[in-house]
């Protein structure tokens, strides 16, 4: 039975990076001996424009039955909602919810070849976990104000997403190879403990987890610091697991690190869906001028295909998701066409058949 990918290209340079990577991913699956099938939906805020439509539960119904969901982007900004709020996060937390994909993974990896603002050469090879579902983003479509002089959102810290969240991120450190500094596996917790009742909350029951894996070193840090220690000694981490809110804010950070949003893929895992999409946004800045670096959507891609690996003991599916980190890792470290995000002249398309060709010759 091949696997179903449920795909929705989305808005601005969504579409635009979802082509050639679905090239590359069937390329890279079936070099692999992984068969594959594509069911694409029109689904975001250009939708919601000419229909009315935001969240299409057929197209719920749809990625929830296929084997994983590969998103471009969603949301434009001038595509509003009657209240003046963007239709982006309707979409993308319903989708968020109704797949209940708790955690973010967002690897923070440098490449050789890429140029980034740190002056450090040291390995970067981190992953930012983020708690996708609640903190302050639990108050998505709540909060409140009152007689236009007062507004309130509610940060939600439960013990269930806490610790699955925690679990997860030491499960992930099992899987990886440690910090580059010195191969230790650790876990970061990221918080504000020393303010926040719900964040030593999100603390305690991190630590009580932490109990379990006696074998991976645990660190906390508070946000702040944690925004000044990540820039100083990047090599330092290994899995920094956090609030959703903080997870959003230092993801970007880090994405920073590593040449930007284009280079900062993402999937997004629950106990029976996963979502892949690339950290940014539908950049509309750029839309429609080959612009885009297809590079986050296509090792998002790979991302995909290696969790599929996993989930299923598939070693064809990890070894396709391998191909399409090792073609990018190949061609950007060859000096390959690079986009202007990451100072290159290349175009979207240029980039992507380069690494199509490093698949293809691998
Ligand atoms: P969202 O909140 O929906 O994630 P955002 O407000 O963070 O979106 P993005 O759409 O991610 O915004 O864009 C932020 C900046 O990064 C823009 O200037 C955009 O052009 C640039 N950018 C984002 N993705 C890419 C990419 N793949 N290639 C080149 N530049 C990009």
């Amino acid at each position: 039975m091949p696997y179903r990918i449920a795909v929705l290209p989305g808005d601005g340079i969504g579409p635009e990076v979802m082509e050639p990577t679905l090239q590359i991913a069937a390329v890279a699956a079936s070099k692999a001996g992984v068969e594959i099938e594509f069911t694409s939906h029109v689904f975001g805020a250009g939708h919601y424009r000419d229909t009315g439509e935001a969240l299409s539960q057929p197209v719920v119904e749809d990625c929830k039955a296929a084997d994983a969901v590969l998103l471009g982007a969603l949301g434009l900004p001038s595509v509003r909602t009657a209240d003046g709020i963007e239709i982006q996060p309707t979409m993308m937390m319903g989708l968020r919810r109704a797949l209940d994909v708790y955690a973010a993974v967002r690897p923070i990896k440098r490449y050789a070849g890429v140029k980034t603002p740190l002056s450090t050469d040291a390995k970067i090879d981190f992953v930012i976990l983020r708690e996708n579902l609640e903190g302050l983003f639990a108050s998505f479509g709540g909060g409140s104000i009152l007689n236009d002089e007062v507004a309130t959102d509610t940060q939600v810290i439960t013990r269930r997403g806490t610790d699955r969240i925690s679990r997860f991120a030491f499960e992930l450190s099992k899987k990886r190879n440690g910090r580059p500094l010195d191969g230790k596996r650790l876990v970061t917790c990221v918080d504000k403990a020393n303010i926040f009742r719900s964040f030593a909350f999100f603390r305690k029951v991190f630590d009580e987890v932490a109990a379990d894996y006696p074998d991976i070193a645990t660190d906390h840090q508070y946000v702040d610091a944690a925004s000044m220690l990540m820039l100083q000694r990047p090599e330092a981490y290994d899995v920094a697991v956090m609030e959703n809110q903080f997870g959003d804010i230092l993801s970007d950070l880090g994405a920073g690190f590593v040449g930007g949003l284009g280079m900062a893929p993402s999937g997004e895992i629950g106990d029976e869906f996963g979502l892949f999409q690339p950290s940014h946004g539908s950049a509309p800045d750029i839309a429609g001028r080959g612009l885009a670096n297809p590079i986050a959507m296509i090792l998002s891609a790979g991302m995909m295909f290696e969790w599929l690996g996993d989930v299923h003991q598939d070693k064809a599916a990890k070894k396709a998701g391998t191909a399409i980190e090792s073609a990018v890792a190949e061609m950007l470290a060859g000096g390959g066409p690079m986009t202007k995000d990451i100072g290159g002249s290349a175009s979207t398309g240029d980039v992507a058949s380069a690494v199509l060709e490093c698949i293809a010759n691998e």
